[in-house]
């Protein structure tokens, strides 16, 4: 029988981006993971890096941390805008958020 390989997760590695066309800045996402998410200035919200960055690039992705994923999974069910997509690093597949299955 063969061992299975050890769940270090890294095959399920997570990013998260917002689509600021469709935010209403009410600050959900904020709110659920300040870690992840952060309101800027224009009141639109948008990810942070690792190093707490604001990434302002349309589409812009920073890695889901797993400690924070079900805060980061609640914003996405929350978002009244529908504009929180989590997607599978490996293959961009979405797994939470609009275009999810
Ligand atoms: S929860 Fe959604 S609509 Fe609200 S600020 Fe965050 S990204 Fe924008």
């Amino acid at each position: 029988m063969q061992h299975e390989a050890p769940a270090t997760g890294a095959e399920e590695a997570l990013e998260v981006w917002i689509d600021q066309d469709l935010c209403t800045g009410d600050g959900i996402c904020a709110q659920y993971a300040p870690e992840v998410f952060e309101l800027d200035i224009d009141g639109l919200a948008y990810v942070k890096s690792a190093d707490d960055e604001l990434l302002q690039d349309p589409g812009a992705t920073t890695p889901v941390p797993l400690p924070l994923l079900q805060d980061v999974v609640d914003s996405a069910k929350e978002c009244p805008g529908d504009c929180i997509h989590v997607r599978r690093v490996a293959d961009r597949v979405e797994v939470y958020g609009p275009d999810a299955d």
